[in-house]
């Protein structure tokens, strides 16, 4: 499997949209990996992780997405789940002759397509080109010979009772966890994590070098340093597994260049918006 890192920042970007933070100025001034787009993956330039700079990606790493058909989301919140874009795969904004896109997300985040008053004007004779997909926790689907099961996470929305799901990924006897906006895991996310072994993990590490006493809707570094204690304890990970941490905030006051080094010494991998890993 091969995932391409199309973005690796928090909803504000880095250099946020509306700051001038010294991790913004800084990152703004050092440029190249230090520049954030919104947290998006791409796996074997088949299924997409999360819609969000969607043009960005395209015009950046000259991404053909006409051809993509499948589309993982993990909520509702608008970094991962920018509804208005998807308008344009309808027809008159594209061309014909593509296959239609096809969209896999909690009953909640779908819901978003009701309640915005814009989705009543989009031309539902068209809408063959997107095809609604309701994913439930736990309830494993295949896309081919993906098998792809919804675990829980730590992350409320604002849709009372929305049920976030981070992913777990398997082909070709590889295994990786997708785990965007996870929060600290919820017991049972755990119980599942510790009894399985993965390849490689994807953990939101927002909150980067904050010191935070509490648990919230997502995790630090510390917390990330944390949750690799656990699972190398319970055997899921060991020497060969792939840990990376990403979803970074200004607020964490995370810069690549500066603090790069500082998640090595944790034996985990910052990631940076165009980094490639094959599994
Ligand atoms: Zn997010
Ligand atoms: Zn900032
Ligand atoms: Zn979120």
């Amino acid at each position: 499997m091969k995932l391409k890192f199309l973005g690796t920042a928090a909803a504000e970007g880095v250099p946020a949209i509306f700051c001038s933070c010294q991790t913004c100025k800084s990152s703004g001034e050092l440029g190249g990996r230090n520049i954030r787009k919104r947290s998006s993956l791409l796996l074997d330039d088949k299924i997409m992780f999360d819609f969000n700079d969607a043009l960005t990606f395209v015009h950046q790493y000259q991404l053909d997405l006409s051809k993509l058909e499948h589309l993982v989301i993990t909520h509702s919140h608008s970094d991962h789940f920018n509804i208005f874009d998807l308008e344009f795969k309808l027809r008159w904004y594209t061309n014909p002759g593509n296959p239609p896109l096809n969209i896999y997300a909690n009953e909640k985040a779908l819901s978003r397509f009701d309640l915005t008053p814009e989705f009543a004007s989009w031309d539902k004779s068209k809408m063959e080109l997107l095809q609604f997909h309701t994913v439930k926790r736990w309830q494993p689907f295949f896309i081919d010979q993906y098998k792809i099961t919804p675990l829980a996470a730590n992350h409320v929305t604002s849709y009372a009772g929305e049920e976030t799901c981070i992913y777990v990924v398997e082909k070709d006897n590889k295994r990786f966890l997708y785990g965007l906006d996870s929060g600290f895991y919820p017991e049972e996310t755990w119980e599942y994590l510790k009894s399985h072994y993965f390849h490689l993990m994807i953990f939101d590490s927002t909150l980067g070098l904050l010191d935070i006493k509490e648990r919230t809707n997502h995790m630090s570094l510390a917390e990330n340093v944390e949750v690799v204690e656990i699972l190398r304890k319970s055997g899921s990970i060991d020497e060969n597994s792939v840990l990376i941490s990403t979803h970074f905030s200004h607020n964490g006051r995370v810069v690549y260049d500066l603090h790069e080094k500082t998640y090595k010494e944790h034996g985990l991998i910052m990631s940076y918006d165009g980094m490639e890993i094959v599994l």
